[in-house]
């Protein structure tokens, strides 16, 4: 038996002010054939990173609309999460693939899981390339299989994604965020459907100017200088180093800047303590650099308060697969600088709801532009915030799952696919 995680409860209801009736009103027509379906969610960890911040809310929601939906945890070790942190980095482009070894390591706990994975599920959803070989191993414990991938798979390690390849290539369906991430030789009905926020989680619920500072200062902020802020792992594809080298650009011309660097370590992240340590080093002492981790105490709470009260917020990565991160911060209205990369650029239009950039140096002017002039701050976040209203709240990432689930049930043999509906109106506005 694999380890079921506890998800609490959620309303849909509760959505209808920010994602307008007609959305929840199609879910609700959706959701009445799919009454009682029983779903599994499959991921590598309940801690850390965007796999578990989306289904922790995902997953109420489902329950909401009477899918007996559940969520489990793969059964991992050290060697195993060294093996998946190599392949992750060699699927987003990293020249290292694993070596034999490690592919041996990786497959017998894809059959250790496999063994342990119940039985009678109608659905299950696999989460990413940790879990994606248990379904050849045991394809008929469910009824039907679905590969969420999550990361950016625009530029593949050639060796990495050809041996992955048969294992993920025949889900009957399968999601990604964007249609440069499929995979070429992908079979099954590929759709593409970018994830979502949940605007009422108390990460990005609306937090008052008083209460984010009042957060923010027991941190040791001066709430009365202005900041900027990156939340993300500690990992080298978000570049906390080049945020530092922009806040030091920026410095030179503004001396009263400070900086947030707020990361959470997740459990399936080797790396992360390495790397963090990398970044306080880079950080050199500077009193103005403010580097935070779960381990501080940081939650979702502080999170919000962190992003809601930055002057300008920033996500510099250099791969992403699609960065909640973004989504997050646009929400609260905050003035957003993100790399031009993976899925940012789905959710920021440069110069309209934010900044794309690709060198510090970018970044550094940008953020001056920003911190200058708090009335363009102020157009570009409340245009984020529109965006992500329209495109990136759960809602609408629940309908594009109860659309795939639909589909897979009217599949029978000899019925016509239900073809592109779910991919090509995945990302349409909610309401
Ligand atoms: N996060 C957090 N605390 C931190 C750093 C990150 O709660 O200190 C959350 C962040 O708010 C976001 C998620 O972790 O919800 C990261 O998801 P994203 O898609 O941005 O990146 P990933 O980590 O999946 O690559």
């Amino acid at each position: 038996m694999l380890q079921p995680v506890g998800v609490g409860h959620k309303s849909l209801a509760d959505y209808t002010h920010l994602v307008g009736r007609p959305l929840i009103e199609e879910i609700r027509t959706l959701s009445e054939e799919l009454s009682g379906l029983k779903v599994l969610h499959l991921s590598a960890t309940a801690f850390g990173g965007g796999v578990s911040e989306i289904l922790y809310t995902l997953v109420p929601l489902m329950r909401d609309v009477g899918i007996e939906a559940e969520w489990q945890i793969i059964i991992g070790r050290e060697e195993f999460f060294n093996a998946t942190k190599i392949m992750h980095n060699a699927l987003q482009g990293n020249p290292q693939d694993l070596n034999a070894g490690e592919w041996a390591v990786w497959e017998q706990f894809n059959h250790m899981n496999a063994e342990a994975l119940a039985e009678g599920w109608d659905v299950v959803i696999c989460h990413d390339p940790q879990p994606a070989g248990i379904r050849n191993m045991v394809p008929d414990k469910a009824e039907h299989w679905v590969w969420r991938c999550h990361i950016d798979l625009s530029t593949p390690n050639p060796a990495t994604i050809e041996h992955l390849l048969p294992f993920i290539s025949d889900y009957p369906q399968s999601l990604f965020h964007t249609a440069d991430y499929v995979p070429q030789g992908m079979g099954g009905h590929v759709n593409i459907v970018p994830p979502a926020i949940d605007p009422l989680a108390p990460k990005n619920m609306a937090l008052s100017p008083e209460d984010a500072a009042y957060v923010c200062d027991q941190f040791g902020l001066d709430v009365d200088r202005p900041l900027m802020c990156q939340v993300s792992r500690f990992d080298p594809w978000k570049d906390p180093l080049g945020v530092i080298d922009a806040y030091r650009i920026v410095k030179e011309s503004l001396p009263s800047v400070q900086l947030a660097l707020v990361g959470s370590m997740a459990s399936d992240d080797p790396e992360g303590w390495d790397f963090f340590n990398a970044t306080i080093a880079h950080a050199g002492g500077d009193e103005d650099i403010h580097i935070l981790n779960n381990f501080n105490n940081v939650g979702s709470i502080e999170v919000n308060a962190f992003q809601s009260h930055a002057d300008v917020v920033i996500q510099k990565s250099t791969r992403e697969g699609f960065g909640l991160t973004v989504s997050e911060a646009l929400w609260k209205a905050r003035p957003f600088i993100g790399g031009n990369v993976g899925g940012i650029p789905l959710q920021v239009e440069n110069g309209i709801s934010g900044y794309l950039v690709s060198d510090v140096e970018t970044c550094a002017a940008r953020s001056l532009d920003i911190l200058r002039d708090p009335a363009l701050g102020k157009a570009l976040g409340r245009r984020g915030k529109e965006h992500v209203r329209k495109h990136f709240l759960t809602p609408r990432y629940l309908r594009d799952y109860l659309r795939i689930f639909s589909e897979l049930l009217a599949a029978a043999p000899g019925a016509a696919p239900a073809a592109e509906a779910a991919g090509q109106q995945a990302a349409e506005p909610a309401s």
